[in-house]
């Protein structure tokens, strides 16, 4: 029987995953039927620390482990996210389109992006199917001061201090879902007679055992790489970005506008993240070290500082980041799975880490095994769902790439060379050529990125789909309503316009009260 789950490591990956298991199976463990949940934490290496940005699921994810979301807005400096901004990714010219995280209007019963095709030339995708660009141009909120917790008037994730979210998810897990957290570096792994682990050694000596354990390590994959030797498939050669310098960048007054999204500055070979907090903006050139040297790469995000003027001058140093961008052939090995860096990392273009943390924990909440049998079967599945999400992921993200135009560095023409585009995204793009993507295509119902997002990332980018005239004609009886969701769409703008509070405004309500 499944009796105790051990994990390890104390970043956001731990204690995610420690609070969404504890909140479906600990309950009353004290009274003997419930499953304890061991979180172990190294004293001597630290987490990570970044990881700022995340999707919509989080609300319910905070929701589902019993947290109050004011609570988490004033604990986390957090702010609203309503989607992200690329900046000079098509051209290089500081030419700019929004991804949001809100839908095209009638999205699952209708596929507003066919019948958009016959307007691009009057107005842009996002703005013809969804309020969220303009609101973001404006710096609004999601919601008002009104809208209930985690409810909205259009859909959000946030922007949070990740040092200050670990401490939070770890002060509820502990006082108010049962976890036991503990102290003490793990420095050998003893393994059962099937090759299971048995037990994790502390430095200290002292022995855990345990049913299940959750490797959340970081990079230093202790359990799923350094003791299983699980291989790791690595993406250098497809997405070749593998540094980071990243600044906490103070704003120049207290009252500073906090835009409504994450922007992305696309540089000569790489980008760079802004994403604002009520006190702060932590801002990260992410590039490729075989295309740009420190030095060059330290004055792209120098330069990307000093021309902001809502920026205080004199900035910290930049803290580097060094990664292999790729993940692990599987997840779930024995009786131990990887969530989080360990389980594998690419750039955060899309921030696509945390949410994939969420939906490893949410498989392994729902379907914690009941006993050895069990485990192997959903160590099996666990393994195909996850395997999906990264070809999902790299081909989101390459397709950014793929769909620039731009040419003016070594990074940017070998970004577009055929060997480095996954062949699953040349398909699509192949379809995409002649077919408007939509929810049909791939019939998946565990997809991460929604055909309404690679439908804003084509459509903003300036991709053409050239659909041919007797598959047109089968819309015609949309059109109608294609048309009047459109002219509602308009309306709804402007109505969200006029009575949306600013970001900074609704933040410090909520701060402040
Ligand atoms: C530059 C950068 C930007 C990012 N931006 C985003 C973003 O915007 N959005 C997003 O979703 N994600 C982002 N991510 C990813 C995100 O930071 C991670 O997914 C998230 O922080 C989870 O990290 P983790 O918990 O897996 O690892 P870590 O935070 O590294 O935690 C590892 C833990 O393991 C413990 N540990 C290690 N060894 C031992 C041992 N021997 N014994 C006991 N404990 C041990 C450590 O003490 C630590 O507590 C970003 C990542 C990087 C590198």
């Amino acid at each position: 029987m499944m009796q105790t789950v051990v994990i390890v490591g104390g970043g956001s990956a731990g204690w995610l995953t420690a609070g969404i298991i504890a909140a479906r199976h600990n309950p009353h463990h004290k009274d003997g039927q419930g499953t304890r949940v061991i979180l172990l934490e190294s004293p001597d290496v630290a987490n990570l620390g970044v990881g700022e940005g995340t999707w919509p699921t989080m609300r319910d994810t905070l929701r589902q482990i019993g947290l109050s979301e004011v609570e988490f807005l004033r604990c986390c400096d957090v702010s609203f996210k309503q989607g992200s901004q690329f900046i000079g990714w098509q051209k290089g010219e500081g030419e700019s389109y929004y991804h949001p995280f809100s839908p095209p209007g009638g999205y699952g019963s209708i596929n507003l992006a066919s019948h958009w095709l016959d307007r691009r030339a009057d107005i842009n995708f996002v703005d013809a199917v969804c309020p969220q660009g303009i609101l973001c141009d404006m710096g609004l909120a999601p919601k008002t001061p009104q809208t209930p917790e985690y409810a909205f008037s259009l859909n959000y994730g946030y922007h949070l201090n990740a040092g200050k979210f670990v401490e939070l998810l770890q002060r509820h897990c502990v006082e108010k879902l049962g976890v036991e957290y503990q102290l003490g570096h793990v420095d050998q792994v003893l393994p059962a007679e099937n090759g299971d682990i048995a037990a994790l050694c502390l430095s200290s000596g002292e022995k855990i055992c345990g049913d299940l354990f959750v490797d959340c390590t970081g990079f230093a994959a202790l359990l799923i790489g350094k003791h299983y030797q699980v291989p790791f498939v690595s993406q250098r050669d497809c997405l070749f970005n593998d540094t980071a310098l990243v600044v906490q960048a103070g704003y120049a007054s207290e009252d500073a506008p906090i835009a409504s999204c994450t922007k992305s500055t696309a540089q000569s070979s790489g980008w760079i993240w802004d994403i604002p907090l009520p006190t702060r903006r932590g801002i990260g050139h992410v590039f490729s070290s075989q295309h740009l040297s420190l030095e060059k790469a330290e004055e792209e995000l120098q330069r990307y500082l000093n021309a902001d003027s809502g920026l205080a001058k004199g900035q910290p140093s930049p803290r580097k980041i060094e990664f292999q961008p790729g993940h692990r052939d599987s997840f779930w090995h024995k009786n131990c799975v990887a969530v989080g860096v360990s389980a594998g990392f690419v750039e955060p273009l899309e921030a696509s880490a945390l949410v994939l943390i969420e939906k490893s924990a949410e498989f392994i909440g729902n379907n914690l095994p009941q006993d050895r049998a069990a485990m192997a079967v959903v160590a099996k599945r666990f393994n195909q769902i996850t395997r999906r999400y990264w070809i999902e992921i790299i081909d989101f993200l390459k397709l950014h790439y793929v769909l620039s135009e731009r040419t003016d560095s070594q990074y940017w023409r070998d970004h577009s060379q055929a060997q480095s585009i996954p062949n699953s995204l040349r398909d699509s793009l192949e379809l995409w050529r002649s077919q408007v993507p939509w929810i049909s295509d791939t019939n998946n119902r565990i997809e991460l990125f929604s055909a309404a997002s690679i439908q804003y990332v084509l459509y903003g980018m300036g991709f053409v789909t050239e659909v041919k005239s007797s598959r047109y004609r089968s819309w015609s009886k949309d059109a109608e309503l294609a048309g009047r969701l459109m002219r509602d769409n308009l309306g709804k703008t402007e109505i969200l316009m006029a009575s949306q509070p600013k970001n900074r405004d609704l933040l410090n309500l909520v701060r402040g009260g």
